[in-house]
């Protein structure tokens, strides 16, 4: 099986040359479950167990596979398993605060080229959630796509339109009604061949809707007849699929539930505008409160930056600078002299 259907290109084959000049093969990973992990390979699809050295060399759990990782393995002849190796670099990934008070960053998933950020264009339609959702993915090195679905329960589309496209940063606009099955077609130029898309967005605004649109019943049936797995309810063991149209989509929950994880660059990439009129604030820390010479409060004032925006700017700063404190706080205990193998046995424990 070619594996370029499953997203393999020029970047991971040149990471991947040091390996394959001694025999191993590559393989992507479609589902993490209990350390044991399902695997897309030029054999077919495999379970693939990692190898204890490398497991027990991860410094944390950022080194091990998720979704969407591609990774190096070694087939076990006649066993229709793998044994994995090492993982390759990421082109993207996808990260979200661990549920709860404990302040901690957990990947949820890794090299996805395209995010739809969905939103509802019912009574719940946000603009500031989009611009949330924007920050977190400019913060992945993935691209955006803003797609705004129940395009049927809403009578002022053009009003919201208008309100998405400043917020959007120039990136695509889309408006579509999941139900109507036409209407998905407006996607297709962004699934492309062998490029990998996720969904993101609350709950509600229709992302499962889109999803099986997408996926579309003949797949399900495709997948079921993969010769080792009949019976093993393929589609349900799977959270990177290949759709019809040649593109690959993520959908594991952790995606579905993200919180807010990230860090300056995004927040600077999704308010563009905001960080080009910053540029020109008189001091080089402007806090853009009250400062003399803010160019930021003149754009404000003039009306060219909307309130709303600039409030959720400063609210979204406010709480990345909040969660580096922290975690600058919470390193220090870390430091006093616990032995390395036991720190990462309490990092796992709680993990899986
Ligand atoms: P998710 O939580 O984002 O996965 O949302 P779902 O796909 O489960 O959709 C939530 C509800 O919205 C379901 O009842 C869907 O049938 C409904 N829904 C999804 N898309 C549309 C749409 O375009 N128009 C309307 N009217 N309802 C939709
Ligand atoms: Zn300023």
């Amino acid at each position: 099986m070619d594996l370029k259907i499953f997203g393999w290109d020029a970047f991971f084959e040149k990471h991947f040359e040091p390996y394959a000049a001694k025999g191993y093969s590559a393989g992507r990973v479609s589902l993490e479950h209990r350390k044991r992990y399902r695997l897309y390979t030029s054999e077919g699809e495999l379970w693939g167990d990692i190898r204890g050295k490398f497991f027990h060399t991860a410094e944390s759990r950022e080194d091990l596979p998720v979704v969407g990782d591609w990774v190096v393995i070694r087939m076990l002849p006649n066993e229709k398993k793998a044994v994995i190796h090492a993982l390759l670099p990421r082109k993207s990934k996808f990260s979200r605060k661990v549920k709860g008070d404990r302040l901690e960053e957990q990947l949820v998933a890794a090299n996805i080229d395209t995010v739809f950020l969905v939103s509802g264009l019912d009574n719940e339609f946000n603009p500031r959630r989009i611009e949330r959702y924007l920050t977190l993915t400019s913060e992945s090195g993935a691209r955006a796509v803003i797609v705004l679905n129940k395009a049927d329960l809403c009578p002022d589309i053009d009003e919201k339109i208008k309100q998405a496209d400043m917020v959007a940063q120039g990136n695509p606009v889309i408006v579509i009604s999941a139900l109507q099955k036409d209407d998905l077609k407006k996607l297709d130029p962004f699934i492309k061949k062998g490029e990998t898309i996720a969904l993101l967005g609350s709950s509600g605004v229709g992302k499962s809707t889109i999803i099986n649109q997408l996926l579309g019943e003949k797949v399900q049936k495709v997948h079921d007849d993969v010769p080792n797995f009949r019976g093993l309810h393929v589609t349900t063991h799977r959270q990177l699929f290949l759709l019809p149209s040649g593109g690959l989509i993520i959908d594991t929950p952790g995606m579905r539930e993200i919180q807010l994880w990230v860090g300056e660059a995004g927040l600077e990439e999704a308010f563009e505008d905001i960080t080009r009129l910053a540029e020109k604030c008189y001091f080089r820390d402007c806090q853009h409160q009250n400062e003399p010479g803010c160019a930021v409060r003149e754009a404000l004032e003039s009306g060219e930056l909307s309130y709303d925006r600039y409030q959720s700017y400063l609210k979204l700063k406010r709480e990345i600078e909040e969660t580096a404190w922290q975690l600058t706080v919470k390193k220090k205990p870390d430091k006093k002299k616990k032995k390395k193998s036991e720190q990462k046995e309490s990092k796992y424990k709680n993990r899986w």
